[in-house]
């Protein structure tokens, strides 16, 4: 199939969740589902994603299933990882339940792992639209992604928290945060939290310079620190502990870890959830496969799968960095 048209009528579509869970996830299933009803569409919710539509652990949803999880974190048809769904051979059986299930396409709500499932499925014949959520912020075609913001919402409300008991005991706190390899989380955590540092995958970073710059703003009476680093870049353990032997300042390292992924959407996330859900469904009916949904600029966007690269231009880290990057 033609990756970005098909052009039969739909009639019933599935609906999926997959990858990393992300608040919001259940108001993109509420979108989906309302949206689908009212154009006399059906919709069939697929359990723990990929690896549900495997096992055909499917389910009829009306409007009455989707009601009271607008405000919901997590998803509630569950998600997973199925590595295997990379095979054609596991693919080919996905297939088969969608076929017996007469379901004409499937909305992946997911991350860029999740959309190449979408993508091959496409091009078995089944119209698939993806539907970008994360908290990591760290697919391309969006500026934003599901989750993001009730993640930073969470991250910030912690650094808050820190920020009292770091000032009490005159302390240095250094805040791990989650991104996988992408830094967004990071650097608007680091602005809106109020951090002397953000250390994030897509800026050089010195730590001497940082250690030295922290000890010059405690000898100038600062009693407290926080230092937003992004994972997978150094160890918030090692790093605390060199600071302190270096400095004698008393240090802390939090890793923030799964806390950041759960809780209730903040308002920001079901807007662009609603939006994208009912978004995806339209371009079903218009005819478009193979393509993911976004929100550049404020506006909904749609591009191929295919064109998607794994690199996330960042061009607001520069100015952004600069806000962050200096010590009181
Ligand atoms: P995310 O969607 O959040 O990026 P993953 O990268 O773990 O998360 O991908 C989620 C799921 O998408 C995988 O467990 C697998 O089922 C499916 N998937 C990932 N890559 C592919 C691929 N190349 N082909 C088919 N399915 C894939």
């Amino acid at each position: 199939m033609n990756t970005t048209e098909s052009h039969h009528e739909i009639k019933r579509i599935g609906v999926l969740t997959s990858g990393g869970d992300a608040p919001g996830m259940n108001a993109a299933i509420r979108a989906i589902t309302r949206t689908a009803l009212k154009h006399n569409i059906s919709v069939v919710g697929i359990e723990d994603g990929y690896i549900g539509l495997y096992h055909n652990r499917v389910k009829e949803l009306t409007s009455h299933d989707v009601e009271n999880i607008i405000n919901r974190g997590g998803t509630f048809l569950g998600t997973a990882r199925f590595v295997e769904f990379a095979q054609a051979e596991t693919r080919a059986v996905a297939i088969e339940n969608l076929h017996k299930n007469n379901i004409d396409a499937l909305v992946v709500i997911g991350g860029d792992g999740s959309y190449m499932g979408a993508l091959r499925l496409t091009e078995s014949s089944i119209p698939c639209i993806g539907v970008p959520a994360t908290i990591d912020n760290d697919i391309t075609g969006t500026d934003y992604t599901i989750g993001f913001d009730t993640a930073l919402n969470t991250i910030v409300h912690c650094m808050d928290n820190m920020r009292d008991t770091c000032n009490s005991h005159r302390r240095v706190t250094i805040v791990e945060i989650m991104g996988r390899h992408c830094g967004d989380l990071t650097l608007h955590a680091g602005i809106a939290g109020g951090c002397e540092f953000a250390i994030i995958p897509e800026k050089d970073f010195n730590l001497d310079e940082i250690i030295a710059n922290v000890d010059k703003a405690f000898k100038n009476g600062k009693r407290h620190g926080l230092i937003a680093l992004c994972e997978n870049l150094i160890s918030a353990e090692d790093f605390s502990k060199r600071l302190n032997k270096e400095t004698g300042i008393e240090s802390r390292a939090v890793t923030l870890g799964h806390l950041q992924r759960g809780g209730n959407p903040t308002a920001n996330d079901r807007i662009l959830a609603s939006r994208l859900g009912e978004f995806a469904v339209q371009l079903l009916i218009k005819g478009v496969a193979g393509e993911c949904v976004g929100i550049e600029k404020g506006l909904l966007v749609h591009h191929p799968i295919h064109e998607q690269t794994h690199k996330k231009p960042h061009y607001y880290v520069d100015d952004m960095f600069d806000i962050c990057a200096e010590i009181a």
